[in-house]
């Protein structure tokens, strides 16, 4: 019997350090799903069980934002993710420079 690379109780707490972040796609909290890493190892990664998809999510702040740019500039076709990952940037960039 092999061991996971990340067993599901370690991902449970990286999910709850992390704020319990939410899926993109469809706002359901993010949690550790089964699967195997490119070497064949039993592991966890984050994902939405619902969508089906491997992701670290977001928080609700960023998907609400994400929600009206995606709704506003429909024609560019973003989708949840990528409209998330945008918002991320621009509020990481908009955070306090840490001075020297
Ligand atoms: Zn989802």
């Amino acid at each position: 019997m092999k061991e996971y690379i990340i067993t599901r109780q370690q991902l449970e707490k990286n999910i709850i350090e992390s704020g319990n972040p939410i899926c993109q796609e469809c706002g359901l909290v993010i949690t550790p799903i089964e699967t195997v890493d490119n070497a064949g190892n039993r592991t966890h990664w984050c994902g939405c069980t619902n969508c089906g998809i491997y992701t670290s999510g977001t928080t609700e702040k960023v998907r609400e934002i994400a929600k009206k740019i995606m709704h506003r500039y429909s024609y560019r076709q973003f989708s949840a993710k990528e409209a998330c990952d945008l918002v991320s940037m621009v509020l990481s960039l908009n955070q306090p420079h840490p001075e020297g």
